[in-house]
């Protein structure tokens, strides 16, 4: 009796630990607490957030001074208007202008912005690729994020503890003729957007400078919580995103809107892809860039779901075809590299990290209780 029930037992605990390394399912999609750490809430009419309510989802929002995007200080209305209204699905990220920057009191106007923001919930600051490709000082030189300039202002959110989210550099196909891309998201981004397609411009700074910039960048600042958006600009090559890793301890990247360069990568190499998610499990945040502006004819944006009544389903789509290729192990066709896809598989406690548990250390939040 004992012996047969010890052996219950014992099938019990091992059915129990098959059933823990079972990968999740499509189905658990929505049933999974999730974070996406990298949206663009530019209008205040919770179409978004209820979404993500629906899918599982907090979402954080970050403001940038793109000049597709509502004016700096529409978007800051419309983040204190959805944090206010959902505080605990709907977070914030802000950023600041660059006018002025170099004259006298830039660093501490920027830095009181910075605080007044922080102090009305923003989880940290965010600085565009405008910075290295855009912004030029009185010499007419482009100012890199590693100009002394902003010393003041990253030294400041060092010490405070402010996370620091980057975009800088462009992916490595923005150097490339439109037909060499690898995929078709590049592709259409930058059909759309010549004046960022850098293979058009050979007078602009090389990939590689723009990545050494930033290297030293965060070089300088050990301590600061940096957050390499789209990969760090290094989606091309899982090797090399490591190397940056290793590297630099205090920083995380984000998943926004490089997934395919991923899916590209494990069509190649499955397995390879598959160790780095599992190795670096810490240090990677799941973001989609999913856009949702004013319904604008004239604005434009990265991804444009520009018809408000399909912004729901088509972000659904898109939240759901990540976790099908990162969660689970079928197969789902790819539009951007045409091509069939098989998921990762990733185990659920790797999931749980990526999509949640990262997210919530890096911003400082705290878990629900
Ligand atoms: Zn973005």
């Amino acid at each position: 009796m004992v012996k047969a029930l010890w052996a219950a037992g014992a099938a019990l605990w091992i059915a129990g630990t098959a059933h823990a390394e079972q990968p999740y399912t499509a189905a658990d999609f929505a049933q999974v607490r999730k974070f996406d750490a990298h949206v663009h809430a530019n209008t205040d009419d919770h179409v978004f957030l209820d979404i993500a309510a629906r899918d599982g989802f907090e979402i954080l929002s970050i403001n940038v001074d793109y000049p597709d995007f509502p004016l700096l200080d529409k978007q800051a209305e419309v983040a204190h208007e959805l944090v206010a209204a959902d505080p605990r699905r709907f977070h914030f990220v802000t950023t600041f202008s660059m006018k002025g920057f170099g004259a006298k009191n830039w660093t501490k106007d920027t830095n009181r912005q910075i605080d007044a923001e922080i102090h009305r919930g923003a989880l940290g600051v965010k600085v565009w690729k405008n910075i290295g490709m855009v912004e030029k000082d009185t010499h007419g030189r482009l100012i890199m994020l590693d100009d002394p300039g902003f010393d003041g202002v990253m030294n400041h959110l060092e010490a405070r503890g402010i996370p620091l989210i980057a975009h800088q550099a462009e992916p490595k196909n923005c150097w490339l003729p439109l037909e060499a891309m690898t995929t078709d998201n590049d592709r259409s981004y930058f059909r759309e957007h010549p004046e960022y397609h850098m293979y058009l411009h050979p007078e602009q700074p090389s990939y590689e400078t723009l990545i050494t910039a930033r290297d030293r960048f965060v070089a300088r600042h050990p301590k600061l919580n940096f957050i390499g958006a789209h990969l760090g600009s290094l989606e091309w090559s899982v090797d090399e995103l490591a190397k940056f890793l290793d590297a630099y301890p205090n920083t995380t990247v984000d998943l926004a809107a490089r997934m395919t360069q991923v899916q590209y990568q494990s069509k190649s190499d499955y397995a390879k892809v598959r160790r780095f998610f599992i190795k670096y499990q810490e240090r990677i945040l799941y973001g989609s860039d999913l856009t949702e502006n004013p319904p604008d004819a004239t604005v434009r944006a990265q991804n444009p779901p520009m018809d408000l009544a399909q912004f729901a389903s088509e972000a659904d789509a898109f939240w759901r075809s990540d976790w099908i290729y990162l969660a689970t192990s079928d197969v789902q066709h790819v539009e951007a590299i045409d091509a069939d896809v098989k998921g990762l598989a990733l185990p659920k406690r790797v999931i749980v990290k990526i999509y949640y548990t990262n997210a919530k250390r890096v911003f400082g939040q705290r878990q629900p209780t």
